[in-house]
């Protein structure tokens, strides 16, 4: 989608592809390689005006080598610090933003002590390499502390407070290289096992809410000169906000700006990133965002037949329990 969208507006893309994959190929042009090869990563940057990445799980190091070479938009530092939970709620701490209460967890010890401080539930997230819902553990009354910690493979991880949201929220936010932002309006999501399910625009929500939304996301974006697109995840608890995860990167709650915007996330991130002028966020249409996840794409037939729907699809020619294949973009 991002290549889509780069060809639109003159841009060509060199992906870069960690392994062999049978999914639709990336970019206009594709190198694979792994992310440690350095002869690999010199020969691809030197190819590229400027690098940016679609996934947060990139090696820092990589990313430090190629900053060398070439601009990589947004920048190391900040994905450093959204690669690591722990990293990512002291930062947002630092920058007056509401996190749900949490402690550090690197023992069975260390879990038991925090769980009963946070009133006998939780939530057991490890630190690096989660998404969607993935290295997460619920932890309720009477669970054992050392029985989860193993079965969560003892990896370092933080322990939250289960919030009891009214309902969570995402701001997709865009920040060019001269300090402008475009910021699309507030989705609501709705989550099932982890996984983002739904997206509906606009959220329905007090506008207040989603202005204190909007100001978070602001916050954020300038709190490191940041450039490129920014998801922002929020739990709504009344009228307060507490952000549960940012995404230095477009992001699955953005791809109703596909359907709603002149200029969608994809196209926005591309314009930040090679120092072209941010497009309007206005929204022309509400919308239903509907991911296609594991066997839903059986039902691909009757998404074609329905008026006002657009179908995305991924190119992933296997299909999985969980994996998102894709995604409906319906106009209300
Ligand atoms: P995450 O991978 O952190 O985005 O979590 C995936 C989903 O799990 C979230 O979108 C929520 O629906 C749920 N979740 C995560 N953390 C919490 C929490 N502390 N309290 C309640 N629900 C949570």
């Amino acid at each position: 989608m991002l290549t889509a969208s780069a060809n639109r507006i003159g841009v060509d893309v060199h992906a870069y592809r960690p392994s062999e994959s049978s999914d639709r190929s990336p970019g206009n042009q594709l190198t694979t390689a792994s992310l440690d090869d350095i002869d690999a990563l010199k020969a691809f940057a030197a190819t590229v005006d400027v690098v940016t990445i679609e996934t947060e799980n990139i090696p820092v190091d990589t990313l430090r080598m190629l900053e060398e070479i070439v601009p990589v938009r947004p920048a190391s530092r900040v994905v450093e610090i959204v690669q690591d939970r722990l990293f990512e709620k002291q930062f947002l701490q630092r920058s007056g933003v509401p996190v749900a209460d949490y402690g550090v967890v690197d023992s069975a010890a260390d879990l038991a002590r925090e769980i009963e401080r946070l009133g006998g539930t939780g939530i057991l997230k490890t630190r690096r390499f989660g998404y969607d819902g993935k290295g997460q553990s619920r932890i309720g009354p009477g669970d054992d502390a050392e029985t989860v910690w193993s079965d969560h493979g003892s990896a370092p991880s933080v322990v939250e407070s289960f919030v009891s949201f009214d309902c969570e929220i995402s701001v997709i936010a865009a920040r060019s290289q001269t300090g402008d932002v475009a910021m699309f309006d507030p989705g609501k999501n709705a989550h099932r096992e982890g996984i983002l399910r739904e997206t509906y625009v606009p959220s329905g929500l007090d506008p207040a809410i989603e202005d204190a939304a909007r100001d978070i996301a602001q916050r954020i974006l300038e709190s490191h000169d940041y450039v490129g697109v920014l998801g922002v995840e929020f739990f709504v608890v009344g009228n307060d906000l507490l952000v549960n995860e940012m995404a230095p990167r477009v992001h699955n709650s953005g791809h109703w700006t596909q359907a709603g915007c002149a200029v969608d996330q994809f196209e926005q991130h591309v314009r930040a990133v090679m120092g072209m002028p941010l497009g309007s966020a206005e929204r022309h249409s509400d919308v239903v965002m509907t991911n296609l996840i594991g066997n839903d794409i059986d039902d691909l037939d009757q998404h074609l037949a329905t008026s006002n729907a657009r179908v995305h699809l991924y190119g992933k020619r296997e299909t999985r329990p969980g994996r998102k294949m894709g995604h409906v973009n319906t106009i209300l």
